[in-house]
């Protein structure tokens, strides 16, 4: 029977079960937020967007709340953005890398290195490769580190330093609270959407066979994804990844918005990639996405997220169910 991924997703409170091959599984299908569904259910959609875990928290107000923080305590002033400077340049790319280790690191340390869930509620029962020639210094965890912390932060940082001195010169069109402020707002609601669509058709993109071959393979190393998995990406990846915020060049916005739209491309593979189905922390925190690990298990599906229902409507869509009881596609991953 299939189940309809178009009604609200439970809260995970339940406990999953482990099939043969012992990997975990939510005893329920994936499902998608209630916003595109058809007749429309204003309702649910108002739960939806107010509940906990929803829309609007825990993940999208604290990624609102660590672009308001470092805006305002860490953003050089846009006008001394005018010109390539080490100073401010340097404070933005210290400021990611603090950043960028506080959050993934967390994950990192609660999950991995105090292993505090322990396998409760792991997508897959082993721990991070060691000792495997497939990754750099033979270390899943490591090699992870690398391309998140090393590569992907400087492609993040790039995109940063670009687009601030465009907005510090006036080369790309600007909008102010005073002057706009239903836009203001809007915008802040529509990029985690915004961000949803560019994902999937990056995503389908670059698992067209040249690309995937030369690029996104590398991702995918990581059957067994952990949170610093979430950006370990060839670096044409990371800047594919990353284009969501261009859109910032041609749509009238503040430097706000764009500097929210990057935060949260940045730092929301994290949760996305742990590999864990929350809550974790005594049951407080929703986090962890089946969804995506579904991808990462079985490669062709699941390319977006679970607001937009574009895998659905695109035909790639895996509702986690064993085969043949849900709207599975077919097949095991590939090598
Ligand atoms: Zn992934
Ligand atoms: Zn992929």
């Amino acid at each position: 029977m299939s189940a309809d991924p178009l009604t609200p997703a439970p809260v995970p409170s339940e406990p999953g079960f482990r099939n043969a091959k012992g990997e975990w599984r939510p005893p329920y299908p994936v499902r998608y937020a209630p916003l595109f569904a058809w007749p429309l259910r204003a309702l649910d959609i108002l739960r939806w967007l107010f509940r906990y875990p929803g829309f609007l928290w825990p993940t999208n107000l604290l990624l609102f709340a660590i672009s308001a923080v470092s805006w305002y305590f860490t953003q050089p002033a846009v006008a001394r953005c005018a010109h390539f400077e080490a100073g401010w340049m340097l404070q933005i790319y210290l400021r990611n890398l603090v950043m960028m280790w506080l959050f993934y690191g967390a994950y990192h340390l609660h999950l991995y290195i105090r292993k505090a869930e322990g396998t409760k509620g792991k997508y897959d029962p082993h721990w991070p490769a060691q000792d495997s020639r497939l990754f750099l210094f033979r270390d899943q965890v490591y090699d992870n580190i690398f391309w998140t912390s090393g590569v992907a932060l400087l492609v993040w940082t790039g995109y940063e330093v670009v687009t601030l001195w465009l907005y510090a010169n006036h080369r790309i069109p600007g909008l102010e609270w005073a002057a706009h402020p239903v836009w203001f707002v809007a915008w802040i609601f529509l990029i985690p959407l915004w961000r949803e669509f560019h994902f999937y058709w990056v995503h389908r993109l670059i698992h067209w066979k040249p690309l995937y071959k030369h690029v996104h393979y590398l991702h995918h190393k990581n059957t067994n994804p952990n949170a610093w998995s979430g950006m370990a990406m060839h670096p044409v990846e990371t800047i594919l990844y990353l284009s969501v915020v261009l859109i910032h060049w041609v749509v009238p916005s503040h430097p706000f918005h764009f500097l929210f739209d990057l935060q949260h491309a940045a730092l929301g593979p994290a949760s996305g990639h742990h590999g864990f189905e929350g809550p974790i922390l005594k049951g407080k925190l929703p986090t962890g996405s089946y969804f995506h690990y579904l991808h990462h298990r079985y490669f062709e599906c699941n390319y977006g997220e679970t607001t937009v229902p574009l895998d659905r409507w695109f035909g790639t869509f895996r509702d986690g169910l064993p085969d043949g009881a849900g709207s599975n596609l077919a097949g095991e991953h590939r090598d």
